[in-house]
């Protein structure tokens, strides 16, 4: 971040590094490739991953960053894991919400199997709101201040639990660069040109099956309108719609 207002349309915002590249990196691709601009804000490093490190997952978020086409990534620093809803940290995020005054803000799931990510959902939605309120007040980091920024909406991207989605969005041309995304996380996952980290404590997310998964996942999602792949997203609150064609 630094100290002027670097607008995009939409601001992914996710705890952990690849949060975002699981859950809603088609969706993303799809709307930078239709010329709209995406930053990206991790709350967290992921410094309590079982496997690799946080110096490595930086190295691999910026490389899958780039890939993606964001404009940004910028991380808070929150403490993995053991982040709470406070007023420090909900600034945290406020302040980066007011420095790239996106239109949308999408965040983690509501619920899911990682306790970090609903939590992470109710901090972010949180500051969403509260960003719109003059009277709280943050600055960029060399102390001049920012203008109040509430995005139009909120839309949480399901990622691990299959819950049911408010809407799907088609990402079928997307899936095989979504893959290739993922894969920049070397550490994380089950990736056969990185030999380095065979020899890592498997977890549920490193094996070849998961791969298979996240596939299924997105074929699972697309079904129900008729897409080949999809990614599903939560509303806390009745989205609608110019008119009834825009609706599949
Ligand atoms: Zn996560």
């Amino acid at each position: 971040m630094d100290n002027t207002v670097n607008k995009v349309d939409i601001l992914a915002i996710g705890v952990h590094p690849d949060d975002i590249e699981l859950a809603c990196s088609g969706t993303l691709l799809k709307h930078i490739e239709d010329g709209k601009t995406v930053g990206i804000l991790d709350l967290t490093r992921g410094e309590l991953g079982t496997r690799g490190t946080a110096e490595i997952r930086a190295q691999e978020a910026a490389k899958a960053a780039e890939m993606l086409g964001a404009q940004f990534r910028w991380n808070t620093g929150m403490a993995d894991g053991f982040f709470a809803i406070t007023p420090e940290n909900t600034r945290k995020i406020i302040q980066a919400i007011r420095a790239c005054q996106p239109s949308i803000v999408l965040a983690n799931a509501l619920d899911d199997r990682h306790p970090d990510h609903g939590r992470a959902a109710k901090l972010t939605a949180d500051a969403c709101f509260y960003s719109g309120l003059e009277k709280v007040q943050t600055h960029f980091p060399d102390g001049s201040p920012q203008t109040k920024w509430r995005p139009d909406v909120v839309y949480h991207y399901i990622q691990d639990r299959n819950l049911e989605p408010d809407f799907v969005v088609d990402i079928t041309p997307y899936i095989d660069r979504k893959m290739e995304i993922i894969m920049a996380y070397g550490s994380q996952f089950h990736n056969p040109e990185a030999k380095e980290y065979e020899q890592e404590a498997a977890t549920p997310i490193s094996g070849q099956q998961f791969k298979r998964f996240l596939r299924a996942k997105a074929a699972s999602y697309g079904r129900v309108a008729a897409f080949d792949f999809a990614e599903g997203f939560n509303v806390t609150r009745t989205p609608g719609v110019q008119g009834l064609f825009d609706l599949k």
